[in-house]
């Protein structure tokens, strides 16, 4: 069974193989799970991402589209300027004063109606010549403007354009401007300034970030005051010293804006973290983490527009959504994990019930055998009891046969007696009976009558002793019952009466008359027939003999019977065989030794004992212990 209940695998959280496969099976899981929360988080992050790069192109479009608009409804101004003949005739004349305060109402005019910033003329040397503010405290008039590259590139029928910080005012523009010719020679430039402010402006009220870079990728324009006149990278010395040169940006820092690529997804997108501490400003937008930025040049300037979309909902939608793919994934595996469980654990179950079944069947195989077995040990047992019965009766048989095979030989023993016994009646019967016919021949009735009625009782004493000798000569039963041991006295001296006439024993008996023991009665005169026969052989041809028969009921359910002689006592050679067969001191031919060693057997069998001790006063005493009979003898 044991062998059985160890192959159902319990307890089987314990085993150190299940614990490595569940650990297994935990990893596997979470790895599973976390590529799926990977693999969704970059998929909607990139869903988003392309959503947001189409709304990106869009502003992008919207806002080159309003740039180059507002820069090219300028763009032909600078010619404007070199159609008045004033104006060539001021640069080709630089002394006429006249001219010059003509020259300035006439750009201050021209400035006010097309609603520019400035609008000024620079002379061959690259000196303002006339300016729109002349007027003002911050006058250009006279300014060499000759390191600016609007004037060093500036060619006839070209427009050069130019973003920078104005020297005097310190007020960023964007700068027109054409070389001005008088019958194909050049005399100076015509410039006008462009403030973009208001297009700045209106970049902040969007829902992100936006700015323009010029070709070092400096910051001109931006959504985020903070940002402008930063860069995107750290300049290189080439580009410092072209800025400085053109003192493009009036000594500012452009120190970089802090952004940080994170990926790159083509020549016009990238993702980009940005540093978020650039200041409220009163954006309605974050400028801090993550970051689609997507950018487009200029087709007239080699300047560059990016846009910022915020990636921080795309992100939390990829996250929410990537977690909701990976707790699903949890859940389904911990369902397959349980389905799984549940189907090892059905196996299990038949597994174990399959081996309870062999248990069983082995356990039964085993009570079957061992019942055969059994069987078979009873039927060995019942043939060896059989056996011992047969044996047991075979052995009664013989102790019956012995028992009565001594009880002859005590007959024998005293044969001799009850045929004098028996010889004497018969003499006088024979002499009684030839008298009676000599008185009846002689007529004398009355004594021939007299004889005959003395035969009578000579006939009833034969006849009562060849009935006692019949009856103990009798093999017996051995059946018990309750005995007067008064009869059984009576039947041994009756048998023994010879004996003891022959040899003068004085018989004294002190036996209870109404003691009654239980025994076969035949058996008890066997026995006293033994022990009185051989006090009477020990004290024979002695004087005075003396046989003392004693018997009395004791309180220990016992009946004790003395036998006692004045013989010569037990002898030395008796003590030393006390009771065994076949030992007699007595002449061969008279004693076979059996008497005692039967009546042992005899007085065992009735429950009681055989003991034999010496008399004070000389002579031997047997005693006899019977159970006493609980019935009245029958
Ligand atoms: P048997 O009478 O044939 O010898 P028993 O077994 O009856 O066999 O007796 C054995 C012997 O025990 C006798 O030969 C005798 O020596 C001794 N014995 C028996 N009874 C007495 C007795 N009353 N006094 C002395 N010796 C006895």
């Amino acid at each position: 069974m044991s062998k059985a209940f160890s192959s159902l695998g319990v307890p089987r959280a314990t085993r150190p193989g299940a614990m490595r496969r569940r650990l297994t099976v935990a990893v596997v899981v979470v790895a599973a799970a976390a590529a799926v929360a990977y693999l969704v988080y970059n998929l909607e992050l990139d869903g988003s991402i392309r959503k947001l790069r189409g709304s990106a192109d869009h502003r992008l479009d919207l806002y080159a589209a309003s740039l180059e608009r507002e820069i090219e409804k300028y763009a032909k101004f600078p010619y404007v300027i070199g159609f008045h003949p004033d104006v060539i005739a001021r640069l080709r004349d630089p002394s006429d004063a006249t001219l010059l305060h003509k020259v300035n109402i006439y750009l201050e005019t021209l400035n006010h109606r097309i609603g520019t910033a400035v609008v000024y003329i620079l002379d061959r040397k690259g000196r303002v010549g006339a300016s729109s503010n002349w007027n003002e405290p911050d006058s250009f008039v006279g300014l060499d403007l000759s390191y600016r590259p609007y004037y060093r590139n500036a060619v006839i029928d070209r427009v050069e354009r130019f973003y920078g910080i104005g020297t005097i005012g310190n007020r960023p523009g964007y700068y027109l401007a054409t070389a001005l010719h008088e019958n194909g020679v050049i005399v100076g430039t015509g410039v006008v300034k462009i403030d973009l402010e208001q297009l700045e402006l209106s970049w902040s009220s969007a829902e992100s970030p936006a700015i323009l870079t010029d070709e070092h990728g400096v910051i001109s324009l931006s959504s985020v005051p903070a940002w402008k006149y930063g860069t995107l990278q750290p300049l290189d010395s080439a580009a410092r010293r072209d800025i400085a040169e053109a003192q493009q940006y009036n000594d500012r820092t452009l120190a970089p804006i802090g952004m940080e690529v994170v990926r790159n997804l083509d020549d016009t997108a990238q993702i980009v973290r940005l540093p978020g501490h650039a200041g409220t400003g009163g954006r309605v937008f974050s400028i801090s983490g993550l970051f689609l930025a997507q950018a487009r040049m200029l087709t007239e300037v080699p300047w560059r527009l990016t846009v910022f979309s915020d990636l921080k909902e795309a992100v939390d939608l990829a996250r929410t959504r990537a977690v909701l793919a990976s707790l699903g994934v949890l859940l389904l595996s911990g369902a397959l994990v349980a389905l799984v469980q549940r189907q090892h654990h059905l196996r299990e179950i038949v597994a174990a019930r399959a081996a309870l079944q062999r248990a069983h069947d082995e356990l039964e195989q085993k009570v079957t055998d061992r019942t055969s077995e059994l069987t078979a040990t009873n039927a060995r047992l019942v043939e060896e009891v059989e056996e011992r019965s047969r044996a047991e009766e075979a052995l009664r048989d013989a102790q019956t046969a012995m028992i009565q095979a001594g009880k002859l030989a005590a007959i024998g023993q005293f044969s001799t007696g009850i045929v004098h016994e028996l010889n004497r009646p018969l003499a006088a019967i024979a002499a009684l009976s030839g008298n009676a016919v000599k008185f009846l021949e002689r007529g004398d009735i009355a004594t021939a009558s007299g004889n005959l009625e003395r035969i009578r009782p000579l006939v009833e004493r034969m006849g009562r002793l060849t009935g006692e000798l019949k009856g103990f000569a009798r093999k017996s039963s051995g059946e018990a019952g309750p005995i007067r041991v008064r009869k059984s006295f009576d039947n041994a001296l009756f048998l023994l009466h010879h004996r003891v006439a022959y040899g003068k024993v004085e018989v004294v008996e002190d036996i209870d008359a109404n003691l009654v023991v239980r025994c076969d009665p035949n058996r008890l005169d066997q026995v006293l027939v033994n022990l009185i026969g051989n006090a009477l052989d020990a004290m024979d041809g002695r004087d005075n003999s003396r046989l003392d028969l004693v018997a009395a009921a004791y309180a220990d359910g016992f009946a004790r019977l003395y036998i006692c002689d004045n013989g010569p006592g037990l002898s030395e050679a008796w003590r030393q065989h006390a009771f065994e067969p076949f030992f007699t001191t007595k002449a061969p031919g008279t004693g076979l030794g059996l008497g005692l060693a039967i009546s042992v057997g005899i007085v065992r069998d009735f429950g009681g004992e055989l003991s034999a001790t010496e008399r004070d006063s000389g002579g031997a005493v047997f005693s006899l212990t019977i159970p006493l009979a609980t019935e009245p003898a029958s």
